[in-house]
């Protein structure tokens, strides 16, 4: 009797293996969207639909929206014009709060954001997520210029939601070519040269992470 609960770990493991990662893979984290709304920059909900179904399909996590809200006028960086992304995580994490490690938010915005990076104060970015921690942010801003077609910026868009929320999950940048965490901030060749997908050295590390309970 003493291997009754080994074997039955053993099947779930397997049956875990026999399923499609989109469909039956168990959950790891619980994402929740809000889209951070702007007067003069709309996000249409077809575009957060399409974020939705690709966190789902390339991260195996639950997903689930949150009511819109205004975009916080804290984070605005006068100089620039634009905000900043590490006071929207500032803002966007006190939504976690009292929530387990595996939920995580994803706050995302129409309007140009920016952070200090690359010897820069104010560097304009696409997104921008804790490494291990509660919360992610992008921006389509960046992502819409020279799109050739709606496809190509929707998948621009959710290369980049998959990007920052594997950060949540403790993805860092990789080297690996195609990876979807191959370090996207500077340069928009880097998310169009990207499959979508994790690469092998991040797709094991993401699966060797705890499933959602
Ligand atoms: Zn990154
Ligand atoms: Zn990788």
């Amino acid at each position: 009797m003493r291997f009754a609960p080994l074997l039955a770990a053993a099947v779930l493991v397997l049956a875990a293996i026999g399923a499609s990662h989109a469909q039956h893979a168990p959950r790891r984290a619980l994402v929740k969207l809000a889209v951070l709304t702007h007067p003069t920059h709309d996000f249409p909900a077809s575009l957060e639909h399409a974020i939705a179904e690709g966190l789902r399909d390339e991260l195996q996590v639950e997903v689930q929206t949150l009511p819109r809200r205004p975009l916080p006028e804290a984070a605005y960086y006068a100089p620039r014009r634009r905000y900043r992304a590490d006071v929207l995580l500032d803002r966007l994490r006190p939504l976690q709060a009292g929530e387990p490690e595996t939920t995580k938010v994803l706050g995302f915005t129409a309007a140009d954001i920016s952070t200090s990076a690359r010897g820069r104060f104010d560097w304009g970015v696409f997104g921008l997520g804790d490494l291990g921690g509660r919360a992610a942010v992008l921006s389509t801003f960046r992502l819409r210029r020279n799109a050739r077609d709606d496809a190509h910026f929707t998948f621009r868009v959710v290369t980049t939601a998959v990007h920052e929320v594997g950060h949540t999950l403790g993805l860092e940048h990789c080297t690996e070519p195609r990876c979807v965490m191959n370090d996207a901030h500077g340069s928009i060749a880097t998310v169009d040269g990207s499959d979508g997908h994790l690469g092998p050295v991040c797709r094991a590390r993401v699966d060797r992470s705890a499933p959602l309970r």
